[in-house]
């Protein structure tokens, strides 16, 4: 790679130019995807001296592969990384965080409002298999975390702000407490990206992504990513990557390359649009909350003004009326088709709570009822056209 470092200073030239390295592959602007599983030596010797492996001494797949590494050394420069790893997923990510980070009998703070999925590792396999044990908090205050920590405290998992009913937690506070407890924090960063929020610089410890969301932009690849500030833990995370095996693919390394570079100018769109359905939902009759940390309304706007530089397309809504009834409203929208995920292009709809119990809506502080929407690239006008007929049904 030639001297960019003049690049590192604009998230816009990094997705654009930085890391790649036009002469090793024919100065194509694109580079290829190296879909090979090896890569072979001269010599024996050659292939045993680790010490004289550089960056572009590649051995095998599951380790390393070229176009993965464009892809990571961009994540890396826009997260303010010490390096960064790409996965086969999300989960791929997030797991491996957890398992390199806790150990037996360890503990862990995470809030209530996290992804699903990790809470079920957590609650599953990590406190059956390893008697890892969890304590869960709202996390809006530092001092939850505070009185949760305990001498035996691992790891603390934040997800800021959370992708239902889109809760913050004070990423510099909760950061702040971890390190005298000696605790890694972890926060998952999907909602805002690295364009619009770096919590490496506010003292967090573990970066984690779903590529599948805002990265990849198309809905067409599933990946993750972990990016850690200090060598020694990635060094770590790095090595059980390689050792549980979740690397990811060359060919969506590739497409998480391209969604990487039109991610910005993807965001301002859905952070637009979500913003004006914010404010028309906030001004609906049969609306009675909307989660936005955009709406100056949310009780969490001034955290999001000093740890934020942007907001995305998702927020969520209750109305007045019964879960049947949102479900009513769900099922007459016509341009927000009714999926989870989301990140793409299309404007998608879910009602996440339709399943839990009264008790687990109240642990998570949103009703059954809830509908989480997400903003794609149809336009603000369009999609409030369709909001306003599927809520005319009330
Ligand atoms: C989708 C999602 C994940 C999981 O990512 P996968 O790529 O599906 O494994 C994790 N966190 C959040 C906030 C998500 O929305």
């Amino acid at each position: 790679m030639s001297d960019q470092s003049q690049y590192l200073k604009s998230s816009k030239l990094i997705a654009t130019h930085y890391g790649e390295e036009y002469e090793h592959y024919y100065n194509a602007i694109v580079p290829p995807i190296f879909m090979n599983s090896l890569n072979v030596f001269e010599t024996v010797d050659g292939y045993y001296d680790f010490d004289r492996r550089d960056k572009h001494t590649y051995c095998y797949g599951r380790v390393q592969n070229p176009t993965v590494r464009i892809l990571e050394d961009k994540m890396a420069a826009l997260e303010h990384g010490a390096g960064a790893m790409a996965f086969a997923s999300g989960m791929a990510a997030a797991s491996t965080a957890v398992l390199t980070v806790c150990r037996a009998g360890g503990h862990v703070i995470c809030v209530r409002n996290a992804y699903g999925p990790l809470r079920i590792l957590l609650d599953g396999y990590a406190k059956d298999h390893l008697g890892i044990t969890t304590t869960y908090v709202d996390g809006d205050r530092v001092e939850e975390f505070e009185e949760a920590l305990t001498e035996n405290t691992q790891l603390i998992v934040l997800e800021s702000p959370s992708s239902v009913v889109l809760t913050l937690q004070d990423i510099r506070g909760v950061s702040e407490a971890a390190k005298k407890a000696g605790a890694k924090v972890y926060i998952d960063n999907t909602f805002c990206t690295p364009i619009y929020q770096q919590p490496l610089d506010l003292g967090a410890d573990i970066v984690m992504h779903t590529a599948s969301k805002y990265i990849g932009g198309h809905s067409d690849v599933i990946g993750g990513f972990l990016i850690a500030k200090d060598e020694a833990l990635f060094a770590q995370l790095l090595a059980n990557r390689e050792l549980f095996g979740g690397i990811a693919g060359p060919m969506e390394a590739w497409l998480m390359i391209r969604g990487l570079r039109t991610m910005e100018v993807r965001l301002a769109q859905h952070q637009e649009t979500a913003m004006a359905a914010a404010q028309y939902l906030e001004g609906h009759p049969k609306v009675r909350k909307v989660n936005y940390p955009g709406l100056p309304s949310h009780p969490q706007y001034e955290l999001m003004k000093r740890q934020q530089q942007g907001n995305t397309g998702l927020l969520s809504f209750e109305i007045y009326g019964t879960t049947g009834d949102a479900v009513k409203v769900v099922e007459r929208l016509k341009l927000f088709k009714i999926g989870v995920s989301w990140g793409g292009f299309e404007s998608l709809v879910f009602v996440p709570h339709a399943r839990l119990s009264p008790e687990e809506c109240a642990q998570l502080r949103g009703d059954q009822g809830i509908i989480r929407i997400h903003c794609g690239l149809e336009g603000a006008e369009a999609l409030i056209a369709d909001l306003e007929q599927a809520l005319s049904s009330l």
